[in-house]
């Protein structure tokens, strides 16, 4: 290992480092991966508890009908023979309960219509302007439809400067079908008045093309990738955490572990939080007004998360995911204040196999604030203290409480669970305050919150969902757009198309 010098050293092996792992040592680089836990993944890290595997951050993708986009950029990544998918139900894949009311989202752009129509029949025409809307806008990126371009433009700037809220208001008067439009915010954790229409639109328009769980942990994807990048010739090393970035007068010469050995790479992608990332850097390439602005940021909300594991054939496996909202204001559920009850939260089954008739395992993911842990911010994992447990206990039992108004019974079929909170977050994958989707865009503020893959350190990218966007489809892309600097996009393009 001694005196290797490496073309990239790649910090952190979230999906965004992976992709970025396996662009370029496919190309040929000599890659070295750095990851701080034992396991790598990130978001896609999955934990085991009472004989169950449960995934962290990654519980359905999209558009992966052959032909469409994420299974396009699955095949060139070489993860199709490796990850098992499992459709969610076409007649509603996500249904929402909002306000007392259910609805449903079906797969396919007419079937999404028809199916709305049937609680929103007087609004036929409006249903109609939103899907089409929706694919206009994800039509005019060139990435997100991998079309090669002279100059890249991310997307029209009429859509990076509207809110969410605006676009779905100037689409339909009808509150509850606002509402419902919206209701799946927790995927992107919208604030109304802030969050830039793109986001709303590439995310659904991925979704309703085809909904998806992975069997059995997205770990797979971290494993695949892995893989992959080994065969390539690359080196991934876990429990190596990067504690500064090296510079000279003039660029990044290379990175240096928490216990002091010293990595050299002529380039570094930093796939770790872009404000963790600028703690490593001690240098006066990166001025003041860049630190100032990247970290006066604002992060998503975070979560607290109930992992569930039932009884053997308790309950039956639901094939949908579950969006709650107590009132039928979805935008309220991001108001929400250090103690406030449960207002929403998003409920769903695991899939541990095809055709599965009974459900092992599920999980609830409710919004919450960094605040509501702050006295525990100084712990680590494991030791926390006593209060800190009973705190995850009353609140687990407040969120059973709440489940059970949906789910009548359901607390009699659950054989234990386990939760997390922003702490698990914050400590597992560095990001902000246990940040769900890391830096929110906003579209006032639309320049200063798009953070570029480029740093004031010449030979140092970014990666992962701070920059372009989050989730599976938002993370690749990214990556593609940091890979882009070393390989060109319209390479990444090709290889793609081939
Ligand atoms: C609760 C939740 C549910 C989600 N559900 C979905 C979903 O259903 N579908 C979907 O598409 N997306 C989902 N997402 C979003 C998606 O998981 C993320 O956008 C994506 O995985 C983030 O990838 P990333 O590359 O930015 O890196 P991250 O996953 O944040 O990984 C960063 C990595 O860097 C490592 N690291 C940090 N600091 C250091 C250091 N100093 N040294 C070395 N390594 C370090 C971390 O340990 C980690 O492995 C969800 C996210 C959350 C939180």
């Amino acid at each position: 290992m001694a005196n290797t010098k490496y073309d990239i050293a790649i910090l952190g092996t979230g999906l965004g480092g992976l992709v970025c792992g396996y662009m370029l040592s496919k190309n040929g680089f000599n890659v070295i991966l750095l990851e701080k836990n034992a396991q790598i993944g990130g978001c896609l890290q999955t934990f085991k508890r009472f004989g169950v595997k449960f995934d962290t951050g990654m519980h359905y993708i999209g558009s992966m009908l052959e032909g469409q986009i994420l299974h396009r950029l699955f095949n060139y990544l070489n993860l199709l023979p490796d990850i098992k998918l499992n459709r969610l139900d076409e007649e509603g894949y996500d249904r929402l309960s909002i306000g007392g009311k259910q609805y449903r989202y079906a797969s396919g752009y007419d079937h999404f219509v028809e199916t709305l129509c049937q609680d929103f029949p007087n609004n036929r025409r409006d249903i109609e302007e939103y899907v089409t809307q929706l694919q206009n806008i994800a039509n005019a990126s060139p990435l997100y439809n991998l079309r090669k371009v002279e100059d890249y433009v991310f997307i029209e700037a009429d859509y990076i400067k509207t809110s969410i809220n605006d676009f779905i208001a100037s689409i339909t008067k009808d509150y509850n079908l606002q509402n419902v439009l919206a209701g799946n915010l927790p995927l992107y954790a919208g604030v109304k008045d802030k969050t830039p229409t793109y986001i709303h639109a590439l995310i659904n328009n991925f979704y309703i093309q085809s909904a998806w769980r992975i069997i059995n942990g997205s770990d797979s994807i971290a494993a695949s990738l892995a893989n992959s990048i080994r065969s390539f010739g690359g080196t991934i090393r876990t429990k190596s955490e990067v504690s500064e970035i090296v510079c000279n007068d003039t660029q990044a010469i290379g990175i240096r572990l928490a216990d002091g050995e010293f990595i050299e790479a002529k380039s570094i992608i930093s796939n770790i939080h872009p404000q963790s990332t600028l703690k490593m850097i001690n240098s006066h390439l990166i001025r003041k007004a860049y630190r100032v602005r990247i970290n006066d940021l604002e992060n998503t909300i975070s979560n607290f998360t109930l992992y569930i594991k039932f009884k053997e054939k308790a309950t039956p496996y639901l094939n949908y995911n579950y969006y709650y909202y107590k009132q039928d204001d979805v935008w309220k559920a991001n108001e929400r204040k250090v103690g406030d009850p449960l207002q929403s939260y998003l409920f769903m089954h695991q899939c541990a196999r095809e055709n599965q008739q009974w459900a092992e395992s599920a999980e609830m993911i409710g919004y919450m604030r960094f605040d509501e842990v702050l006295k525990w911010e100084n712990t680590t994992v494991g030791r926390r203290g006593d209060d800190y447990l009973a705190f995850k206990q009353a609140t687990a039992e407040h969120y059973l409480d709440v489940l059970e108004e949906s789910f009548p019974g359901i607390r009699s079929t659950i054989e234990a669970y386990e939760t997390s909170t922003p702490l698990t977050y914050r400590d597992y994958t560095a990001t902000q305050d246990g940040s769900m989707y890391g830096i929110i865009r906003d579209k006032n503020f639309p320049t200063q919150t798009l953070v570029s893959q480029r740093t004031k350190i010449p030979n140092l990218f970014l990666t992962g969902q701070n920059i372009n966007s989050h989730g599976i489809l938002g993370v690749t892309i990214g990556a593609a757009l940091t890979c882009a600097e070393f390989l060109g996009l319209n390479k990444i393009i090709d290889e793609i198309e081939k």
